[in-house]
């Protein structure tokens, strides 16, 4: 770690640098770049990932659970400088103590330079994976999310052209961590400083009103913690392909992209797709964590 900047009372900045990110980027623009960080073990120290390879997950699993660290999934708000002094930056969501907080949480809330993390992250000209935001043809952009979902948001903002259009809700845990974004200007920022009311309320009625519905709260009883359904993978196994498309609709020119806590996107996925029949294949749906559950990697 190079650098710590404490953003607000949520947000933690981080900045890592190494030559071994040297390489570090993807070949077009970031937008919300997951990566995987493995933290240290309990006793501070971190397994060895000599000799990885395309296998390295398994070997990584065979190590006992106490000593190979704990991984859990970021994103790259930013790179910083070129060749062996590249860096990359993370935004650090600090949550909670004891049993509500986590490896990461903690090593964010713990921040200090000299701290080391694996980092499983796209080089350029590698092919990678892991962005979601792909809004194709659409004229207008809705994001919407939680507290974990600012580091995307911000990153996808940076990379838009300045003739994007749309609105960013962002619902936050209090109102000095509204921070200062960069985006095109016919895209419209709404901050949501929960300040002590319940998760997602502020976040549903917001979006709702946007797209002109009535602002109900969500009643959300069965969550999938692992939600994840983009227009071109489903966790519920649904075959993405042959899922009807909807034409004709007054959201036709619409792309949604939704992260944050599982309940909270999953009573956004209800009424968007089910109440207001937006096509599924214009709308991302991202559980990026459950309340109550531990991310398994
Ligand atoms: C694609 C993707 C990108 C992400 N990008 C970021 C990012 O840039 N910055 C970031 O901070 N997070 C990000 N997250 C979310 C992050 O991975 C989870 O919050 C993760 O659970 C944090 O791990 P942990 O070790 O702190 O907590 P865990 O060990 O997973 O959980 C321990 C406890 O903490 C609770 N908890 C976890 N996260 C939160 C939270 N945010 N608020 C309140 N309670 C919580 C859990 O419910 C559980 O009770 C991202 C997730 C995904 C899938």
């Amino acid at each position: 770690m190079t650098g710590v900047e404490r953003l607000s009372p949520t947000f933690v900045r981080v900045e890592f640098g190494s030559p071994a990110l040297a390489d570090l980027g993807v070949d077009g623009p970031l937008f919300d770049q997951r990566i995987k960080l493995i933290f240290p073990n309990r006793a501070g120290r971190l397994p060895s990932m000599e000799g990885a390879d395309e296998s390295w997950f398994e070997s990584w699993m065979q190590v006992p659970e106490e000593e190979r660290g704990a991984m859990r999934t970021y994103t790259v708000r930013a790179l910083r400088g070129s060749g062996a002094d590249t860096r990359l930056v993370v935004d650090f969501v600090v949550h909670g103590d004891g049993d509500s907080s986590g490896p990461g949480g903690d090593f964010g809330a713990h921040a200090a330079v000299g701290r080391r993390v694996i980092t499983m992250a796209p080089r350029r000209g590698v092919p990678f994976g892991g962005i979601e935001f792909d809004p194709g043809t659409a004229k207008r952009l809705l994001l919407a999310g939680d507290e974990t979902a600012v580091p995307a948001v911000s990153a996808i903002l940076e990379c838009l052209p300045p003739t994007a259009r749309g609105a960013v809700f962002l619902e936050v845990p209090v109102s000095g961590d509204v921070l200062p974004l960069r985006g095109p200007t016919g895209v419209e920022v709404h901050w949501l400083p929960r300040d002590g009311a319940p998760r997602a309320e502020a976040l549903h009625a917001a979006v709702l009103e946007h797209l002109g519905e009535e602002p109900v709260v969500p009643v959300v009883d069965e969550v999938d913690p692992d939600l994840w359904e983009t227009p071109t993978y489903s966790s519920s196994g649904e075959d993405v392909d042959v899922a009807v498309r909807v034409v004709g609709h007054e959201f036709d020119d619409l792309y949604a992209w939704i992260a944050g806590e599982s309940s909270l996107v999953t009573g956004l996925r209800r009424a968007l797709v089910q109440d207001l029949g937006i096509d599924r294949h214009q709308v991302a749906f991202m559980g990026y964590w459950r309340e109550g559950v531990a991310m398994r990697s």
